[in-house]
């Protein structure tokens, strides 16, 4: 009798674990069994094969009620018909992993959010086998979230009066209704209005980052003309370009479509990238801003020579704030909120953005908007 073997080659197969034996089986079992996670195992149509403990727990519905049905049908009665036909998509038909999260309802009547991770399982030919289905109660976690936007919400609209109040009466004593001043008193004048404006800008962004995060922000979309917005721009931009000697080239398509935006959320997001840029670049280089169309959207690209942003510290840049090493040595002054708030911004008005850079070589932050 001969046997071929066949010679120890390398492939590109993951190296497989030794199979299992009956005790380690019992482990895994027992694992999935009692994982504080809701787990649920279905065929490639969804339908309910296995449901470990925590399902019953956390929905209410104990397995006799759900095995055989569709997943997620009993509970999951919130989801709107375009997202499920998404979900479907992308577990069936492109096998990948959907990761989101859902308003459910349990048995008894009562909301709940699951954050939920669904994944095909393959056989060797690629052909779905099973999904997996991992749900976690995150309800309590949205609920904190939630507090914490209502209380920065509610200390923002607070501080924003007194603010206001002292703004006022720093342009009287600056314009001088109240006398004469001094040049020192003049100088520590205009000194504590620069920090009272830098002041109004933080409360006025927190303000804003609790309006997206709570659903609250109202986006009041009219057609814009953006090469009229960009330009705009410029004058407002002179003062703090003038003080680092920096130049300012705008390069717009010829006959950019009007788009319906909100002009003040939008004027905010350039605004933001461009004192960006001027903060994080040296005396006398050149900042430029693009704007072009591409496939259905406006592309604004708003590039710089400045110190750029290290490859490890590229994925955290949009984050809450976060700021960069780099940034915090050269620029004191920063929340690290303003990016967070424009990627906000320019995802509810139904564009992306993205970033390249290379350490000391620039930056170029870019985001796109549709055009209907
Ligand atoms: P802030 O400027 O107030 O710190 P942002 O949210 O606007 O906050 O930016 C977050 C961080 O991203 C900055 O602290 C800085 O590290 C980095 N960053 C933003 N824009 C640039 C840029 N044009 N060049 C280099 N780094 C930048």
């Amino acid at each position: 009798m001969s046997t071929t073997h066949k010679p120890q080659t390398k492939t590109n197969h993951p190296k497989r674990p030794p199979p299992l034996v009956q005790e380690d089986m019992q482990k895994y079992q027992l694992a999935v069994e009692h994982a504080s996670d809701h787990i649920v195992i279905t065929d490639p149509d969804g339908i309910i094969l296995y449901a470990n403990r925590a399902v019953e727990k956390i929905t209410g519905f104990p397995p006799s009620e759900i095995m055989g049905t569709k997943a997620g049908v009993k509970w999951g009665k919130r989801m709107k018909h375009e997202a499920y036909t998404h979900l479907w998509n992308e577990i069936k038909h492109h096998k990948l992993q959907f990761h989101g999260e859902f308003q459910n309802v349990r048995k008894n009547g009562e909301m709940y959010t699951a954050e939920a991770k669904i994944a095909p399982v393959l056989d060797a030919q690629g052909e779905v086998l099973y999904f997996v289905g991992i749900e976690r109660d995150v309800t309590q976690l949205r609920e904190v979230d939630r507090m914490k936007t209502e209380f920065i919400s509610l200390a923002s609209h607070q501080l924003r009066t007194p603010l206001s109040a002292m703004k006022w009466f720093l342009e009287m004593l600056l314009d001088g209704d109240l006398g004469d001043l001094s040049t020192e008193q003049m100088n520590m004048l205009r000194n504590i209005n620069a920090s009272n404006e830098r002041m109004i800008d933080l409360v006025n962004t927190l303000l804003d980052i609790s309006r997206i995060e709570s659903g609250r922000l109202v986006i009041d979309a009219v057609p814009t003309d953006i090469t009229e917005l960009v330009t705009g721009l410029r004058h407002e931009l002179e003062p703090l370009m003038q003080a680092k000697n920096q130049t300012l080239t705008i390069a717009i398509a010829d006959n950019l479509p009007q788009v319906t935006i909100d002009p003040r959320l939008i004027r905010q997001v350039y605004m933001n990238l461009l004192t960006n840029a001027v903060k994080y670049s040296a005396h006398s280089t050149t900042i430029t801003v693009h704007v072009f169309v591409k496939e259905g959207m406006i592309i604004s690209t708003v590039q710089d020579q400045g110190y750029g942003i290290d490859v490890s510290e590229r994925e955290h840049i949009f984050e809450k704030f976060y700021r960069a090493k780099s940034a915090v040595k050269a620029e004191a002054e920063g929340s690290g909120l303003g990016l967070y708030l424009v990627k906000s911004i320019v995802e509810t008005s139904g564009g992306t953005m993205w970033l390249e850079s290379e350490p000391w070589q620039g930056s170029s932050f870019s985001f796109s908007l549709p055009i209907r």
